[in-house]
């Protein structure tokens, strides 16, 4: 199963980690004070002037950032004050990732500083080669275009022999057009084949097990 491939492209935040952790709530948390505090408004109208910075340009930062005048990294300033504690190490899939051949990158649309410290965190630092984040898209988000081709050149990466793993599934569409194999991470059974190079998965360490054994 997937015998041939050779990169392993990762999510971070609701992929390493189990989407509803205590870090979703303080990244959603952080996200929508630092709107508010920007636009000047309530939670309320924070979470209304969010959900159309994402719709329009993909994510709050981009937003904010095309529309108004802040510096990505005041911006950003929220994730200084996140308590990582919230999440501990997973030691399966730090076994899984180690087993497995191949390069393993992360690549979010949060920032290194936040990757570094949750994969700190879950005990996976060792297990990846790189991270491509936010700042290195230059703002430009997943899932769109610019973003996928920037990864993909920063690491070389040959998209046919790359399977690459995410809890949105809009995520995903643009990787498996361009030939990657991809695993949708979402609650059900463990893992089960969808299509011709499409995956999902409930168990990631479980899953990436499997095709080391195989
Ligand atoms: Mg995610």
């Amino acid at each position: 199963m997937l015998a041939d491939m050779e990169t392993w492209v990762l999510d971070l935040d609701n992929t390493l980690y189990p989407a509803g952790s205590a870090l979703a709530e303080q990244l959603t948390h952080g996200i929508l004070s630092t709107i508010a505090q920007y636009y000047g408004t309530d939670v309320a109208g924070a979470r209304r002037i969010q959900a159309e910075l994402v719709a329009e340009y993909g994510t709050s930062l981009r937003g904010a950032m095309v529309t108004g005048t802040i510096d990505p990294h005041d911006f950003l300033d929220f994730e200084r004050r996140i308590d990582y504690s919230v999440i501990g190490p997973d030691p399966a899939l730090a076994a899984a990732l180690t087993t497995l051949p191949g390069r393993k990158y992360v690549y979010t649309n949060g920032s290194a500083y936040h990757a570094e410290q949750a994969l700190g965190r879950l005990g996976l630092t060792g297990c990846v080669d790189g991270v491509f984040d936010i700042l290195a898209g230059d703002l430009v988000p997943k899932p769109y275009a610019e973003s996928l081709d920037a990864f993909l050149t920063r690491f070389g990466i040959e998209p046919a022999r790359a399977v690459m793993f995410d809890d949105l599934e809009v995520n995903l569409a643009l990787p498996h057009e361009r030939g990657m194999t991809t695993v949708w991470i979402t609650e059900g059974s463990p893992y089960e084949q969808l299509a011709e190079r499409r995956w999902r998965a409930a168990d990631l360490p479980g899953f990436l097990r499997r095709l080391t054994n195989v």
